[in-house]
């Protein structure tokens, strides 16, 4: 991990997010942050997959406390997955309500991640939005028409890698020419997601990369890296509150 964070830094990151997606995840990841303070934050949820292990009476007070660290940042990862369906629907959705609870509860943003479940997860979110502060929808793979749905919620976008992908990435585009730029984030979803058209190719997935990821977005805003770069990093800066 070491190696990864210098990577990190050598690459002129500012932060980094790191998701928990478990309660194993979440714990070992605000262990990284306490190493690394001011340079490492993270998130605190159950990812849809993991619905079937979440549970009121031990999840959610272990989040509840997490949520109350200063490099805690968002709730999440939490939302909707239909396309794997790893957990059962029913335990999804409980859990995305306990989750959209606790990001009100501490005036936190959530991280959000949708896979084939649009219009369940919008009408969750329709229904919950005015409770939260913000949210993004990471690692967004959806088409023109979704993204809008959205950002008619004053929703964020996260682009990763995907973006990167010459057989399913290519609709993002649009996508990304579309979403204004005080709405837009980038991430690299490591270790997931190495962007495909990295030469040499990618093994693994690092934070190191995400400077690809800003290369791809201003190709295709027509946009410079060095001018997205600094809006990147304020809106981002500002959604998840951190010093600037
Ligand atoms: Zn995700």
């Amino acid at each position: 991990m070491p190696e990864v964070i210098e990577n990190a830094r050598r690459a002129n990151l500012d932060a980094i997010v790191l998701t928990g997606s478990d309660e194993a995840s979440c714990l070992e990841s605000v262990e990284l942050t306490k190493a690394y303070p001011g340079f490492l934050y993270s998130t605190a949820g159950i990812h849809p997959h993991h619905a079937s292990e979440f549970s009121v009476a031990e999840t959610l007070p272990l989040l509840r406390s997490l949520c109350e660290l200063p490099q805690v940042v968002a709730v999440g990862e939490c939302g909707l997955d239909f396309n794997r369906d790893i957990s059962p629907r029913e335990q999804q959705l409980s859990c995305f309500s306990a989750h959209l609870e606790l990001a009100a509860a501490n005036r936190l943003p959530l991280f959000l991640h949708e896979r084939d479940a649009h219009d369940a997860f919008l009408s969750v979110l329709r229904e919950q939005r005015a409770s939260v502060a913000a949210g993004v929808v990471h690692c967004f793979t959806g088409t023109l028409e979704q993204a809008k749905a959205y950002l008619d919620l004053d929703l964020h976008i996260g682009i990763t890698g995907w973006l990167c992908d010459e057989r399913r990435g290519q609709h993002l585009e649009e996508v990304v020419r579309y979403v204004p730029i005080d709405r837009l984030m980038i991430e690299t979803d490591a270790p997931y997601l190495a962007p495909r058209d990295y030469r040499p190719k990618i093994k693994r997935n690092e934070p190191k990369y995400l400077p690809h990821i800003l290369e791809s977005v201003a190709r295709c805003r027509g946009e410079s890296a060095e001018t997205l770069a600094p809006q990147l990093l304020s809106t981002t800066r500002q959604f998840f509150g951190l010093a600037g």
